[in-house]
């Protein structure tokens, strides 16, 4: 058993070196967020440096994703400060010109389409949802009254989100193309957006890109109701999935988040698209070197209900243990994969799978890579399609995937079990490149049984599929 989850790493202040970002990579992280919510060029100039320095250093395909911070709302600052409130306190949230210098606890939000729609019982959540409000009354246009169903604290500029409502505001903000203007120029290799609502943003996103010249894959963000209800059109547009659990946490009541984690993976996995479970997953570990049990189970559980990332935010950005955290990730990864393995959790089909035949070769490939005890499987996927389908089997075994394209490399990257490697491209078949690359490969020792799959040229048709499942054993060097 030898298939492994990927961990992402955010990067930030607690990991902006060199030797930092090389322990991430030595306790197990694949793949580094560069979180545009926070930090500038230069940051992220020199992080990509590091990773691509490490990437050699390494030979490991070392993934750079980086996460565009779309529309998040917050509350300006009118110089009032921070102030307390109670339970059924009552609070006025307006933009800049309804404030009245009266005493009154005021709210300020300047931008006045958050407004629209807005309805008396509505529930508005403030500062990550750590104090929620109703709407009591609407007084105004662009001014109303909230009472607080629970106490706390109320600093200026402070995230702000209206539970449920589809925002008017677009994901692709003006700092949002600027950003992706440095990130296209830095070269990452994935690209995120925040709060997606529907599956023409990320069209949006993919044509704003084009004039960089680069088809780099998109994965959206659910962390919006409006996203949830049309799930599956944006999976069809989008390349990968995150659940984006702290966004999509005050959205939701609470306790609906769990089972929306579960829908949301299911449809992935139905799809063969990556999908990453994100947020407060080793959230402790910020402070302390242990995280708490609850985390722990949490960790395995999102293994287990089929993501192929987990994601470490804070854990890594900011906190005191980042290499520990990747560690923690991995340690727990192993235990549960192992006992998905014993419990027959693996090489699973999930209702509603597209039937075509290349499902059906990558089946019959991790079927047989499965009876015949097979050191691994590998696939020669020149654009990385059929390494996907194979990891979405779930097959105990690691799935090799050979491709010349680096995009395609960095991208399979973050599918569950899948290590991307280049293949000698002076060699034209496919399935002799597959065979090449076990012969000398070191992570194969003779007598290893390989399963490959591969697409051969067909007379007369100029695109090939994978078609080819081959049984192949590494055989001794035959001295010349
Ligand atoms: P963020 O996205 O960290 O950029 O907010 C993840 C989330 O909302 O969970
Ligand atoms: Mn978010």
């Amino acid at each position: 058993m030898d298939r492994h989850i990927k961990i992402i790493a955010t990067l930030g202040p607690g990991t902006d070196s060199y030797e930092a970002v090389k322990e991430l990579v030595e306790s197990g992280a694949k793949i580094f967020r560069l979180n545009f919510s926070h930090g500038g060029r230069e940051f992220f100039a020199k992080m990509v440096e590091i990773i691509r320095r490490l990437e050699e250093e390494t030979e490991l395909t070392l993934t750079v994703l980086q996460d565009l911070s779309g529309p998040k709302i917050r509350t300006c600052d009118v110089g009032l400060g921070t102030f307390e409130v109670n339970k059924g306190d009552e609070v006025m949230l307006g933009s800049s010109d309804k404030y009245k210098d009266d005493g009154a606890p005021f709210i300020c939000l300047d931008i006045p389409e958050m407004f629209e729609g807005v309805k008396v019982g509505d529930p508005v959540a403030l500062g990550d949802g750590v104090i929620r409000f109703r709407v009591v009354e609407i007084e105004e246009p662009q001014l109303i009254r909230l009472e607080a169903t629970n106490a706390g604290i109320c600093p200026p500029r402070k995230g702000i989100t209206f539970p449920g409502m589809k925002t008017p505001l677009a994901p692709l903000t003006e700092k949002d193309k600027a950003d992706l203007a440095i990130g296209m120029d830095l070269g990452v290799d994935v690209v995120a957006m925040s709060f997606v609502q529907k599956p023409e943003d990320i069209c949006n996103l993919r044509a704003e890109m084009i004039q960089y010249g680069r088809r780099v894959p998109i994965i959206a963000k659910i962390e919006r109701t409006a996203a949830l209800e049309c799930l599956d059109e944006i999976l069809t547009e989008a390349d990968g999935i995150m659940v984006a659990r702290g966004d999509l946490g005050l959205e939701l009541d609470l306790a609906e988040l769990p089972a929306a984690q579960k829908r949301i993976i299911k449809a992935c996995n139905r799809l063969g698209k990556p999908v990453i479970v994100a947020t407060q997953m080793l959230l402790s570990m910020v402070n302390s070197p242990m995280a708490t049990r609850a985390e722990t189970t949490d960790v395995a559980n999102a293994i287990l209900d089929g993501a192929d990332c987990v994601m470490l935010s804070e854990e890594t950005a900011v906190g005191r243990y980042p290499g520990e955290a990747v560690k923690f990730m991995r340690k727990i990864a192993y235990e549960i994969e192992a006992y998905m393995v014993e419990s027959g959790m693996v090489n699973i089909s999930v209702d509603g799978v597209k039937e075509h035949p290349s499902t059906f070769l990558a089946h019959a490939a991790a079927m047989l890579a499965g009876k015949t005890d097979a050191k691994a499987i590998v696939c020669h996927s020149t654009s990385g399609a059929t390494s996907r389908i194979l990891s979405s089997c779930r097959p105990a075994q690691s799935i090799y995937a050979l491709s010349s394209d680096s995009t395609v490399r960095h991208f399979t990257n973050l599918s569950l079990g899948v290590i991307p490697a280049k293949p000698l491209d002076v060699i034209d078949d496919h399935q002799e490149r597959a065979e090449v690359f076990v012969r000398q490969s070191p992570a194969f020792d003779e007598g290893d049984i390989v399963i490959i799959t591969a697409g051969q040229p067909i007379k007369g048709k100029s695109v090939t599929q994978t078609n080819v499942v081959k049984l192949y054993e590494k055989l001794k060097k035959v001295a010349s």
